[in-house]
C-alpha cells in the first residue's frame, strides 16, 4: 500500500477505482494545406461550435453549481472571441500554410505559457483556460467528441489538472473524488469540488501507473492510499458510513431554533457569494444570510456593475430570504480578490494594502454606486450592510459623510430608500484593540477571523510553507475574541463572528460559552453547529 498526501478541498471519504485522466489532444501533427481559405473556414466553424457547446454547459452547469460557478464557461465563450487569439490562429494558417488544428495547439500553448508566466493570480488561472477552450476547438476541428465517458461503478479522477469544463461534463453520480497534481485551492475545480460535496485532493504527485488500482481517498487528513489493505479499507468503510449516517441525523434539527439547554440563543447565518446559493442556505435552514461577499459581484464581470445591476442582485436576495436577515457587506477587492479593470498595482505586501476600505474610501464614487444600490434595495427586506478592514474611528466618520451625500442624491432623484442597520467587521488588530470606541459608530461587530488570524500572528494564510503558523485556535486570537466581544456586550452592541472559525465544531461550545452571539458558516456545516448548540447545557 503506498501512501500519498496533498490538500484537502473537501472532508469526505472516497473508495474506489482509480481512473486516470488524460487529454489525447497531444499529437497534433503540422501538415501543410493547399486550400487555405477553406482551413479558415474549417477554423471558424469548430469556433461557431465550441461558443454552441460552452452555452450549452453554461446551461448545465447553473443547474448542478450556480451562477457563480457556472460564470466560467461565460468567460470561456468571451476568450474564444478575443481578437489576439483569433488573430494569431489565421496567421498561423495563411503564414505558414499549415492545418488548423496545429495553429490552434501552437496559439494556445503560447497563450498558456503567457498566462501561467504573469504575477497575478487571477491571470495565472485563465492559463488552464486558454488550453481548454483550444482544446475543445481542436476536438470539434478533429470531428471527435468532446464529452467524457465515464464507467458505470464510480470512479476516483486522477490527473496532472483538471479543467472546469472537464468536471462539468463528468457524470458527478460516478465521480467518487478527484485527486490532482496541479491546480490551487481557489480555482473553479476547487469551488465546483467543495459546491458538490465530492472530496478531492489537490497537489498529489499523480502517476499514470495507477490507473486502475483500488484506492482511498481520506479529504479529511488530505492522504491518498493506493492499492489499500483490507483492514484500512474496512476501517475507512466505517468512517465513510459514519459520516452518511450522521448527515442523516443532522436532518431533525431543521426547523429547530438555536439555543442552548439553558435557552441561550446563538443565530445561526450563512456565509455566501451568488444568488444561486441561496437554495442552500434555504435547504440546510440557516436562520439568514450573515456574510454576502459582495465582491463577487465585481469579480464577475468585466467592468464596473452598475448601480441598477447591483441593486437588482440585492433586491432579489432580500426578497428570497423574506423577512430573514441579509447582511451584505460592502467591496472587499484587493489582497487575494483582484480584476483587471481596477487596475490595482502589483504590492510587496497585498493583504496588508490597498484593500476593501482603504479603496472604498479614496475612490468614494466606487463605493457609492454600492451604497446608493444597497440603501434602495435596503425597503425590500431585513437588510444589514457591514464594512470590512476597518482600523480606526476616522473611517467611520469618513464612511458617515459619504452615506449623507448618497442619501443627498437619492432624494434628488426620488428613488425610495432606506438606510440599513450598519456593522463593523473586526479583522484587523486596531479594530479589535478600540472596539469600545467603535461600538458608538455600529449597530454589530461581525469578527472576520480569517484576516483577524493572520494579522494577529503575522501569517498569511495563503503561504503553504508557514500552515503550522496560521493557527485560528492561538491563544491570542482567542483573546482577542473575547475583547471584542465584551467590548460590545459594555455596548449594548451584538457581536458574531463569519471567518472561518465560525464554522469550526472543535470550538462551537468555547465560542458559546465566551457570549458569542451570531455565528456565520458555510450552508454545509449549519445543522452540524445547531446540534452542537442545542445539546450544550
Ligand atoms: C474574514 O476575514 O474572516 C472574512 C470573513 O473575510 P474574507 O472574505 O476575507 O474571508
Ligand atoms: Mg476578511
Amino acid at each position: 500500500m503506498d501512501k500519498y498526501t496533498g490538500k484537502a478541498l473537501y472532508n469526505g471519504i472516497a473508495i474506489g477505482k482509480i481512473l486516470f485522466y488524460k487529454k489525447d489532444n497531444g499529437n497534433i501533427k503540422k501538415s501543410a494545406v493547399d486550400d487555405i481559405n477553406g482551413e479558415l473556414n474549417r477554423f471558424e466553424k469548430a469556433k461557431e461550435a465550441s461558443v454552441r457547446q460552452l452555452k450549452e454547459l453554461h446551461k448545465k452547469a447553473v443547474l448542478e453549481v450556480g451562477e457563480t460557478g457556472a460564470a466560467i464557461f461565460e468567460v470561456h465563450a468571451m476568450m474564444l472571441q478575443d481578437e489576439d487569439y483569433n488573430e494569431s490562429i489565421r496567421n498561423i494558417i495563411i503564414g505558414q500554410g499549415t492545418n488548423a488544428e496545429f495553429a490552434v495547439a501552437t496559439t494556445g500553448n503560447n497563450f498558456a505559457k503567457m498566462f501561467a508566466g504573469m504575477d497575478d493570480a487571477y491571470f495565472q488561472a485563465r492559463s488552464v483556460d486558454m488550453q481548454d477552450i483550444s482544446d475543445r476547438i481542436i476536438s470539434n476541428l478533429m470531428g471527435k467528441s468532446f464529452e467524457i465517458t465515464l464507467e458505470s461503478e464510480p470512479v476516483i479522477i486522477v490527473a496532472s489538472e483538471i479543467t472546469p469544463s472537464e468536471t462539468i461534463r463528468m457524470d458527478k453520480s460516478k465521480v467518487a473524488a478527484f485527486v490532482t497534481h496541479h491546480g490551487s485551492s481557489n480555482s473553479h475545480t476547487a469551488i465546483f469540488a467543495r459546491t458538490l460535496g465530492i472530496p478531492a485532493l489537490m497537489g498529489v504527485n499523480v502517476k499514470e501507473e495507477w490507473d486502475g488500482k483500488k484506492a482511498v481517498v481520506d479529504g479529511y487528513t488530505g492522504t491518498l492510499f493506493v492499492g489499500p489493505d483490507e483492514d484500512l479499507v474496512r476501517h475507512m468503510k466505517l468512517k465513510q458510513d459514519r459520516d452518511i449516517h450522521d448527515r442523516h441525523l443532522l436532518n431533525e434539527f431543521i426547523g429547530k431554533g438555536t439555543e442552548t439547554k439553558r435557552g441561550k440563543k446563538v443565530k445561526l447565518y450563512n456565509n455566501i457569494g451568488s444568488i444561486s446559493d441561496i437554495e442552500s442556505v434555504i435547504l440546510n435552514d440557516a436562520e439568514g444570510i450573515g456574510l454576502f461577499r459582495s465582491e463577487f459581484i465585481y469579480l464577475e464581470k468585466n467592468r464596473f456593475p452598475t448601480e441598477d445591476e447591483q441593486f437588482r442582485v440585492y433586491k432579489k436576495i432580500c426578497e428570497r430570504m423574506a423577512d430573514k436577515k441579509v447582511v451584505i457587506r460592502t467591496l472587499d477587492i484587493g489582497a487575494d480578490k483582484k480584476t483587471g479593470y481596477f487596475n490595482l498595482k502589483d504590492e510587496d505586501n497585498p493583504a496588508m494594502g490597498y484593500r476593501a476600505i482603504r479603496i472604498c474610501l479614496k475612490e468614494p464614487e466606487i463605493f457609492k454606486v454600492q451604497l446608493r444600490a444597497l440603501f434602495r434595495a435596503a425597503c425590500y427586506g431585513n437588510l444589514s450592510i457591514m464594512y470590512p478592514m476597518i482600523t480606526s474611528t476616522s473611517e467611520m466618520i469618513q464612511i458617515r459623510k459619504l452615506i449623507d451625500e448618497v442619501k443627498g442624491e437619492l432624494k434628488k432623484n426620488g428613488a425610495a430608500y432606506s438606510v440599513p442597520e450598519q456593522g463593523i467587521m473586526i479583522e484587523t488588530p486596531a479594530a479589535a484593540l478600540i472596539s469600545d470606541e467603535l461600538a458608538e459608530y455600529a449597530d454589530f461587530f461581525n469578527i472576520g477571523t480569517n484576516d483577524l488570524t493572520q494579522y494577529i500572528l503575522a501569517a498569511s494564510y495563503q503561504n503553504e510553507k508557514i500552515d503550522d503558523f496560521y493557527n485560528p485556535h492561538h491563544k491570542a486570537v482567542f483573546r482577542m475574541i473575547q475583547m471584542v466581544i465584551n467590548n460590545a456586550h459594555k455596548h449594548g452592541k451584538r457581536v458574531g463572528i463569519c471567518g472561518e472559525l465560525a464554522g469550526d465544531s472543535s470550538v462551537t461550545k468555547r465560542l458559546v460559552r465566551m457570549g458569542i452571539d451570531e455565528l456565520s458558516v458555510a450552508p454545509m456545516m449549519t445543522l452540524k453547529i445547531r446540534k452542537i448548540i442545542c445539546e450544550m447545557e
